[in-house]
């Protein structure tokens, strides 16, 4: 009986790319392998079978929000707390594009010590080279991102994390749902390539509201979605609460490429950390893309503890690189240079 459903909403969600709520949960609680290799199909159709790479630099772990479930937040004082200056940062930028990546993502904490020329300019001058830039900086105003994006930054990541509301505030204090979508919205109307996504596995979380997370992501139409997974950090106030669990995720992931084909979808570093070979069974379950730490000083990759045990977290950018072209010979994929706009996804 839930076979033949299952295979019934593949059948329909592999052609029409839409499904209704009730549809979505079936296949995130009963879809096994059928689900995974629809997504994989679909991946390969509309995206090819080319692997988008980018590098993370994560300039600063400084933050003023206290979310509850990440290892940055304000109130945790075990971390030491860096933050590059920006000739480091552009000169990062400098050595990852001579070895031949083509977009950039900065990332860090809600970081006030950075004021916004000074952000302007540095994504300025990493404009230089021949790069995307894609910034993963948290909640701006409008005139910021506006400022940002006439500096040049192609690209922006804001998770929603949940779009259920109730278990949003629970976990964000001081924090408004209503502020995050105003910022997702802003930074469409300004024309950048938007990334969003959400946490699986957050104490109370059901899977009617991962459901309602992917018909959200389907209703905006946003370029990029990052499904991560939540592993406990034992200094935030979610630290004794359970993982994640991968296999859920996973099925978010390859229903997410089902109802938006040509979209970007990273194997995030989560997964990889929670399970030996995630990032490989994800770019199997829809995935196109992986961001790969740039970080020449240990001690800052080591610092930006978000969560606890980060995969990779002891490997060189060249040492990353090696590992993941042995992840990609068994599936038969291979890495694209490339800018990897979600636009280059349909001259594939
Ligand atoms: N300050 C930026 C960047 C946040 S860090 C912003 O607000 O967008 C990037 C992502 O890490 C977050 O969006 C969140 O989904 C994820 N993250 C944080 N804590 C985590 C945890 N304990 N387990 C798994 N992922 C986590």
């Amino acid at each position: 009986m839930i076979e033949n459903s299952v295979k019934n909403i593949l059948e329909k969600v592999k052609s029409a790319h839409t499904l209704d709520r009730s549809e979505v949960v079936a296949l995130l609680n009963f879809g096994g392998e059928e689900l995974i290799r629809a997504a994989d199909e679909t991946r390969r159709q509309y995206v090819g079978d080319g692997i988008y790479i980018r590098a993370l630099v994560e300039f600063s772990n400084y933050c003023t929000r206290t979310c509850f479930y990440c290892g940055l937040r304000a109130e945790n004082n075990k971390i030491h707390r860096y933050r590059m200056n920006p000739d480091e940062i552009i000169s990062t930028a400098k050595m990852v594009s001579e070895k031949g990546f083509r977009t950039i993502v900065l990332q860090s904490g809600e970081d006030c010590g950075f004021k916004i020329d000074e952000l302007c300019r540095i994504v300025e001058e990493i404009k230089k080279n021949d790069i995307a830039v894609t910034l993963s900086i948290g909640e701006k105003s409008f005139d910021e991102y506006k400022m940002l994006k006439s500096a040049g930054a192609d690209r922006f990541l804001l998770r929603i994390e949940t779009t259920n509301k109730e278990l949003y505030q629970k976990y964000h204090p001081k924090m408004s749902f209503k502020n995050r979508l105003r910022c997702l919205d802003d930074l469409r109307t300004l024309g950048y390539e938007v990334g969003t996504g959400s946490l699986i596995g957050l104490e109370g979380q059901t899977v009617g509201m991962i459901a309602d997370d992917i018909l959200f992501f389907k209703k905006i139409n946003v370029d990029m979605i990052g499904i991560g997974v939540f592993i406990p950090h034992p200094d935030t106030p979610l630290g004794v609460t359970a993982a994640g669990d991968f296999e859920l995720a996973r099925r978010a992931v390859a229903v997410t490429r089902l109802l938006l084909p040509d979209i970007n979808i990273p194997a995030t570093t989560a997964m990889e950390t929670l399970k030996p070979n995630g990032r490989g069974l994800v770019l199997e379950a829809g995935a196109n893309v992986v961001m790969l730490n740039a970080a020449e000083n240990e001690e800052y990759k080591k610092e930006y503890s978000i969560y606890p045990d980060k995969a990779g977290i002891n490997d060189s950018l060249d040492l990353s690189l090696t590992k993941l072209k042995k992840t990609l010979v068994p599936i038969d994929r291979n890495i694209l240079i490339s800018k990897g706009f979600r636009a280059d996804n349909k001259a594939v």
